[in-house]
């Protein structure tokens, strides 16, 4: 599933080709995403500037004067810069061909993405409005997380995979994050020190972007036809490790699950 930093590398991927550009076409092959592909798609999109391309958590937004295209990757989604005469595949649900010719192509096997348009305030949107702040931005600190986590017993990992509290925090990230701050997953978020909160907000920090890092290698690819676009293998310290050596005492790690979820520590390593 496409976390914050295989959508972040998307949005480096596409935006390059396409900024500036003058959307042409919209095909929809596929109108049946997550919600229903605005059948008006068509008729506003052709002749507007595209201005940029932003994320907000893990939403694309393609800015331009009349409004704004939200992209959702959602399981299995990827974008893909191509041309009209490259084959269509399977899965190629929707092209916005821009006006020298270029296509920006949405994929997604399992279809749980979205695509929509907005001419309203984008950051206002339902989709957008409840979401807590980035977690590479300043805004996400220590003094952010200690005061949202005041007084609550949930587990700490549940804590930071809240989109209300943080955006872009996905399973494996949590497990990662926890384990590089030294803090059980169980730990109830109430509990931590200030010191704590430190630890983890620069904990999670380091983890998305250490990703985001190794996803530029993948930049090249969203020009070429073959491959998945913005998918990269990443190195990853616990999760998926159970039974397997810590990689910093040589303990076995432990699972466990919480919140239906697995979550993956070292016993001896996290308090
Ligand atoms: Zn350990």
């Amino acid at each position: 599933m496409p976390e914050l930093p295989e959508v972040e590398t998307s949005r480096r991927g596409i935006e390059p080709h396409i900024k500036g550009k003058l959307f042409k076409t919209v095909t929809v092959r596929q109108p049946k995403l997550r919600w229903p592909v605005p059948d008006t798609l068509a008729v506003d999109l052709p002749n507007l500037r595209l201005d940029s391309v932003e994320r907000r958590g893990k939403y694309l937004l393609l800015n331009t004067a009349s409004g704004t295209l939200i992209l959702h990757l959602g399981m299995s989604g990827n974008l893909r810069i191509t041309s009209a005469d490259q084959p269509v595949g399977k899965h190629d649900h929707i092209d916005f061909m821009f006006d020298d010719g270029t296509v920006l192509r949405f994929n997604d096997q399992r279809r749980f993405g979205a695509v929509l348009w907005t001419d309203a305030a984008i950051m206002s949107h339902p989709l957008l409005a409840s979401l807590g702040p980035e977690p590479l931005l300043a805004d996400f600190n220590a003094d952010y997380l200690q005061q949202r986590a005041a007084r609550r017993n949930v587990p700490l990992k549940s804590l930071i995979m809240d989109s209300h509290v943080v955006v872009g925090v996905g399973n494996i990230y949590a497990s990662e994050s926890l384990f590089l701050a030294g803090l059980l997953p169980t730990r109830p978020a109430g509990q931590l020190s200030y010191a704590e909160h430190e630890a983890l907000t620069a904990a999670i920090k380091t983890v998305l972007q250490q990703s985001i890092d190794q996803g530029g290698t993948t930049l090249r690819d969203f020009a070429q036809a073959d491959g998945k676009p913005g998918y990269f293998k990443q190195s990853l310290r616990v999760y998926g490790r159970a039974g397997a050596d810590c990689l910093r005492c040589a303990a076995p790690i432990q699972q466990v699950k919480i919140g239906q979820r697995a979550s993956y520590f070292c016993a001896n390593c996290q308090r």
